[in-house]
């Protein structure tokens, strides 16, 4: 059982990365990337507990990206933690991260909820400030019942708590995760509300742009995304990643390793002869 995509609480996910191997371990998981939003903080904690418990841990990460205008999520598979300039760009992140942050406390104090960034920063609990952490923090304050609605509401385009993401540009994502060592994978392609012609046009940039392979089955997709996704995987020959995008036992419908078959069709990506950073133990 493989799975190439899921957060600790080194970005939004609830679980500490030792709990969440414990987690993938019990689900008989075999193979886990450990992907935080722009962080690495929680790979060598889970890499520890990995040879605990006798699971692979693939060193990863969820790159936020800009193209077109818009924010994208490019997973670094197999990544080398202690590359020089991926610190460096992950320290710039996090520091948009945090002005974003307080920019998000304002714009939600103007629509009349108070202490928002100090909110979501207790929910993180580290120097990470994701949506998802005010989001909780909003449901917790009783002004939506549940996160889905926060976003819907407040943390969207148009809406009164959003701020536009001012990330590293999708080429540069890419060429940070290769000279890191890592292989670069588009995240979940159905959740950018793209259109069709704009998605293939997508597929056929990060083609140019040497990028190893799109996540064909997500927690995040449905079966018929995942069908979808499948076919324009076989139509620009690219390897076929899988991963839940696991963020904690609070969505009981997304679970570690619980995925859809792939396509009998596509190339796996870790059978594609690319370096995932897994060794055997
Ligand atoms: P950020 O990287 O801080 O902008 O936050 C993005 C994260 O927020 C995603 O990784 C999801 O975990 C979460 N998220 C984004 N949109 C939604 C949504 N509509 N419903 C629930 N969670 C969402
Ligand atoms: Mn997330
Ligand atoms: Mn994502
Ligand atoms: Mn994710």
């Amino acid at each position: 059982m493989i799975d190439l995509h899921s957060h600790s609480t080194a970005s939004d996910g609830t679980l500490s990365p030792t709990q969440l191997v414990c987690q993938a371990a019990e689900a008989g998981i075999t193979t886990l990337a450990l992907t935080d939003h722009d962080s690495i903080a929680g790979v060598a904690e889970a890499q520890l507990a990995a040879t605990q418990y006798g699971i692979q841990l693939v060193p990863g990460i969820e790159l936020s990206v800009m193209w077109s205008k818009r924010t994208l999520h490019l997973v670094g598979l197999g990544i080398d933690i202690s590359d020089p300039d991926l610190n460096e760009a992950l320290c710039r992140a996090k520091e948009f991260r945090l002005s974003r942050g307080r920019e998000i406390g304002l714009k939600l104090e103007q629509a009349g909820i108070l202490h928002a960034f100090e909110g979501a920063c207790e929910v993180a609990g580290s120097d990470l400030i994701s949506r998802s952490h005010f989001a909780h923090f909003l449901v917790a304050e009783g002004h939506a019942k549940d996160i889905r609605q926060v976003f819907k509401r407040y943390m969207v385009r148009g809406k009164p708590g959003h701020v536009g993401g001012q990330w590293m540009s999708l080429l540069q994502g890419v060429e940070l995760i290769h000279q890191a060592g890592g292989v670069a994978v588009l995240a979940h392609p159905a959740r950018y509300n793209l259109t069709r012609t704009k998605l293939r046009s997508l597929f056929k940039e990060l083609k140019a742009m040497g990028v190893d392979g799109i996540e064909v089955v997500s927690g995040s997709h449905s079966q018929d995304e995942n069908k979808t996704m499948a076919q324009h995987a076989l139509d620009f020959d690219f390897p076929a990643s899988q991963g839940s995008d696991y963020h904690g036992p609070e969505k009981p419908w997304v679970q570690l390793g619980r995925l859809q078959p792939m396509h009998y069709r596509c190339r796996p990506i870790w059978e594609a002869g690319l370096e995932l950073g897994v060794h055997p133990q």
